[in-house]
């Protein structure tokens, strides 16, 4: 945690809800202690057919982020969801190049970046993410994969103003594994770094990098104590009321 950048904690849904666990994670939402809207922002990323109830009924200080869009815009795209209509029902962030919709839908950085360029031009806040696999991490080449998939960013966003970077190793997702305080707090200092040497000490200072892969209640407080993790991209326990806790612990 930072004295100059503000938490930011998401809480990223992925394909999970019903009507009654959606409803019941709004409650549990709505009734629980989260740090007040100076002190952090807060985000929840349901799936698109929540969206709109989700925004309707959570309170007003927690944010609503989608999980994807395209980087086509409206028209002949069977199967998507346009920048375009988040902007229009009033959803200002979306979560772009997660983990899962590179290694599962095979979207490329490249793909990710335009989708990035794109949102932004509507005036979305963006959270691309990015991040190694183990055996990239086993094989010593964590920061050039980030970098790479950085860089791909760079390519297509002149202004970071509105962009959270999720750095999410992803032998980390789902599994239990949580990257230690150091090798969290290693790898977001080498990500300020890039910023600083390719894009400007500015961006470098002030850029959220948060932090993803099994974060819970329990890991949160050490891993906020990391002085250049500005936050958490949180999955599975954003499902949970221990959700909260980590809100708490990174405020
Ligand atoms: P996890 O997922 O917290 O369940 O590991 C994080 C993410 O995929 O954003």
């Amino acid at each position: 945690m930072s004295a100059v950048r503000k938490p930011w904690i998401g809480g990223n849904w992925k394909c999970n809800g019903t009507r009654a666990s959606v409803e019941a994670l709004i409650t549990s939402l709505n009734a629980a202690t989260l740090p007040a809207p100076e002190a952090a922002d807060i985000v929840i990323s349901p799936p698109y057919l929540f969206l709109e109830t989700v925004q309707a009924r959570i309170r007003p200080e927690v944010h609503v982020a989608a999980q994807d869009c395209n980087a086509k815009g409206m028209g002949a795209y069977t199967g998507s969801i346009s920048a375009e209509m988040l902007h229009e029902f009033g959803i200002n962030t979306v979560i772009l190049g997660h983990s899962e919709r590179r290694d599962i839908f095979h979207e490329t950085s490249e793909e990710v970046a335009l989708k990035c360029k794109k949102a932004l031009s509507l005036g979305l806040d963006i959270v691309p993410c990015i991040g190694e696999h183990r055996e990239e991490r086993l094989s010593g080449r964590t920061n050039e994969i980030c970098f790479a998939q950085l860089a791909a960013l760079a390519a297509q966003i002149t202004d970071w103003s509105h962009v959270v970077v999720a750095y999410e190793p992803v032998w980390a997702i789902g599994t239990g594994l949580v990257a230690t305080p150091a090798q969290a707090q290693e790898t977001h200092a080498a990500l300020r770094g890039w910023f600083r040497e390719h894009v400007s000490a500015e961006v470098a200072n002030t850029i959220r990098i948060v932090y993803g892969g099994s974060v819970s209640g329990a890991n949160s407080a050490e891993l906020a104590r990391c002085p250049d993790v500005d936050g958490f991209l949180v999955g599975g326990a954003s499902l949970k009321p221990e959700f909260a806790a980590i809100c708490q612990n990174m405020a």
